[in-house]
């Protein structure tokens, strides 16, 4: 018999890569803090279920790219969906990953748009602080003002969009928090336990992979 579901691990399987302080990403700032430092300090094998759920958002972000890029679809044009971002600071580089975000065209207007899947768009009223963090990090590097971000659920393909306009003060608190960051690395310093100490982030505790690391080090 053939076993696929350990056929797909063996594809999906990664390599543990050590990240490089000084270089950071996008895609993490809206984390906590304290578990994005830790993904520094002590990195892990990445989860297997993780790796999963990261494939089918990259399969849903291909999909939302095939219907821009369709000919039904006439009313965008889709400009770009690999986006290149390299941010050169004098003390560090903001690096993008660029799997979920592309640049669609629309009533001769430029749109950074950025892909989410969901289990459910039920509870989605508004979007994500950590995903508006990201999109504001393109729309300055990419001098795009004008962005959105799409929710796609997995099971139906529903979907749920949110404007977002460039806001000059949250890319500066942006730049604090990649400060904050590079700051507590470069001096072996942990920082606070940001998700546990505000209510708006404690859910991401839930599904932190430095829970016990965290614990052993409460301030
Ligand atoms: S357990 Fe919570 S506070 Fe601690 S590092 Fe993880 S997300 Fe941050």
């Amino acid at each position: 018999m053939i076993n696929f579901e350990k056929l797909i691990d063996e594809h999906l399987r990664r390599e543990l890569k050590e990240k490089k302080v000084g270089v950071y990403y996008p895609s993490e700032i809206g984390s906590c803090i304290r578990k994005v430092w830790f993904t520094y300090k002590k990195p892990k094998e990445p989860d297997k279920d993780k790796i999963k759920i990261f494939q089918v958002g990259l399969m849903l972000h291909d999909f939302i790219a095939d219907v821009l890029r369709s000919e039904k679809t006439q009313q965008v044009r889709l400009v770009d969906s690999e986006v290149p971002f390299r941010l050169v600071l004098p003390n560090f580089t903001i690096s993008g990953r660029v799997d979920d975000i592309m640049i669609v065209e629309a009533n001769g207007k430029k749109i950074l748009v950025e892909v989410k899947s969901t289990k459910s768009l039920k509870m989605i009223n508004e979007p994500q602080d950590a995903h508006v963090k990201q999109l504001q990090m393109y729309m300055h590097a990419l001098k795009i003002p004008n962005g959105m971000i799409v929710y796609i659920e997995k099971s139906s393909l529903k979907t749920i969009e949110f404007e977002v306009e460039y806001d000059k003060e949250q890319v500066k608190d942006i730049m604090k928090r990649f400060e904050t960051l590079h700051d507590h690395l470069v001096m072996n310093k942990i920082p606070e336990p940001e998700a546990k100490l505000n209510p708006n982030k404690n859910w991401m505790c839930k599904y932190c992979e430095y829970r016990e690391e965290c614990e052993g080090n409460s301030l």
